[in-house]
């Protein structure tokens, strides 16, 4: 008999075990998402920097799934009542299933901050990305118009929240490009006034990494002239002003007219309704097969995937995919009737950052390697053409990179006017609210 299996969630892990379980005959697959695209995450910076275009980090769930459509629904799942067997969706809908797997990830985590959540970019999906490229650029048009020199500098002044490596990619990239569009499109801009403020809540960047990646990630961005804040928690910002607590929780304000958060995820507010055990940060707890506990045929695998056996999981594409991959494994020794393979258990393959155009650092400590410069960023390219999906999006970011890295000197700075309608707009909305 043909089993359903319900995938929820279209990210790293849910897109490995959708697309290897619509392969299965005795398996009708069928995926949920809010959007009806997959994105690829780990580039949204680069959207946001104007180095990517968003159709090259993003591709629909039909195209990936070719001829087979019938297995994806959109939709916004509302609940999931594990006792019953049921998942609703918003437009109502409800959906049984013989398998379950829940992958939807994670949230951008304001700490309940309404204003914030209101005025702060974050780089979570794709419009998010699109729109902190616009306000980047209104930003620098609004610099442009003023005659008040203090407000000039006010719009000039970009801030990022979150110094892991998210946070310290987009700086990076952010400062080499706001120096070069200065230079090339605002003359009447002094390229001094601009100010680009990293606001990290603990002593060190990219916490968890080795070495000697937070202290190269810390050179680099000073030498492209970003300030670090360390120990300092954002605690409000108005559009107009960020106040943090600072260390010996001293209060700071920092005139800047852009903040974009990239300071921490949580599960969405659904999993925060499921009946099963969560870890302290709000993922479900999982059996050592990625199980939720008395539930055999309810898998978590990415993000959201917890274990209460004390060890940490990354929240990384590499985890998502390798658990995805094991709740498939053991789906098709259910399927059979075999024994279950060995117990889940994560392989970390290392790290990579890019810190700017050419430069890049890779630690892989299973092989006790590490290199930086520009042969780490051609691994680090090679390695993203590879993961994004779909030859379209590979030929269309390759396009877009070798514009901006090879000839830039022709193609401006990518940072383009024609988003800027929708960065005021952003602006008035909020306002509003
Ligand atoms: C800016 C940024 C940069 C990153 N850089 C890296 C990196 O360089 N390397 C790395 O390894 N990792 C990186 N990560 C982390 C990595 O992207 C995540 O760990 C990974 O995407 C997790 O995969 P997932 O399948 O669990 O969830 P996701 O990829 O987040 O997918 C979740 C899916 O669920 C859908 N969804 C969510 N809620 C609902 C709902 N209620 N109803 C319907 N659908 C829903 C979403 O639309 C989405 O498609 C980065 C993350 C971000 C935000």
């Amino acid at each position: 008999m043909v089993k359903k299996a319900l995938v929820l969630g279209g990210g790293f892990a849910g897109l490995v075990l959708w697309r290897a379980l619509l392969r299965e005959e005795r398996i009708e697959a069928v995926l949920v998402d809010q959007n009806n695209y997959h994105i690829f995450q780990p580039l949204l910076y680069q959207v946001a920097t104007g180095e990517l275009e968003s159709s090259a980090v993003t591709r629909t769930f039909r195209d990936i799934a070719h001829r087979r459509t019938g297995g994806f629904i959109l939709g916004e799942v509302t609940a999931i009542d594990l006792a019953a067997g049921t998942v609703t969706l918003d437009p109502s809908r409800i959906l049984t299933f013989d398998y379950l797997y829940i992958t939807l990830g994670t949230i951008t985590n304001f700490f309940g901050n309404e204003n914030l959540q209101c005025l702060a970019m974050d780089l979570k999906n794709a419009e998010a990305a699109e729109q902190a490229r616009s306000r980047i650029a209104y930003a620098l048009e609004r610099a442009a118009a003023c005659t008040d020199p203090e407000s000039c500098r006010a719009w000039l002044t970009f801030s990022v929240a979150g110094g892991g490596p998210a946070g310290v990619e987009f700086c990076c990239s952010l400062a080499q490009r706001l120096h070069r569009t200065i230079e090339m499109e605002y003359p009447s801009l002094d390229p001094r006034d601009l100010r680009i403020a990293l606001i990290q809540g603990g002593p060190h960047l990219l916490e968890g990494m080795e070495d000697p990646a937070p202290a190269a990630a810390a050179k680099k961005l000073a030498s492209l002239g970003v300030e670090i804040f360390y120990n300092h928690r954002v605690t409000g910002f108005d559009g107009e002003t960020i106040h943090c607590c600072g260390e010996n929780q001293q209060p700071v304000s920092l005139p800047a007219r852009t903040l974009v958060w990239t300071a921490g995820v949580h599960p969405p507010e659904v999993i925060g309704r499921v009946a099963a055990p969560k870890t302290h940060d709000g993922r479900l707890v999982t059996d050592p097969h990625l199980r939720i506990p008395g539930y055999d045929n309810i898998f978590v695998a990415g993000d959201l995937a917890g274990n209460d056996r004390g060890l940490c999981w990354p929240q990384t594409a590499p985890f998502a995919i390798q658990s995805a991959r094991h709740a498939l494994r053991v789906t098709r020794a259910m399927l059979d009737r075999k024994p279950l393979p060995e117990p889940f258990s994560y392989s970390d393959p290392g790290n990579m950052v890019t810190l700017g155009r050419f430069d890049a650092i890779c630690i892989f400590p299973r092989f006790s390697l590490q290199f930086r410069g520009i042969s780490a960023w051609m691994a680090w390219i090679l390695l993203h053409l590879y993961r994004i999906m779909g030859m379209r999006n590979r030929f269309t970011a390759l396009l877009d990179w070798f514009q901006d890295y090879a000839l830039r000197d022709y193609t401006g700075s990518r940072i383009d006017s024609t988003t800027i309608s929708w960065g005021k707009k952003l602006r008035e909305t909020c306002r509003k609210s």
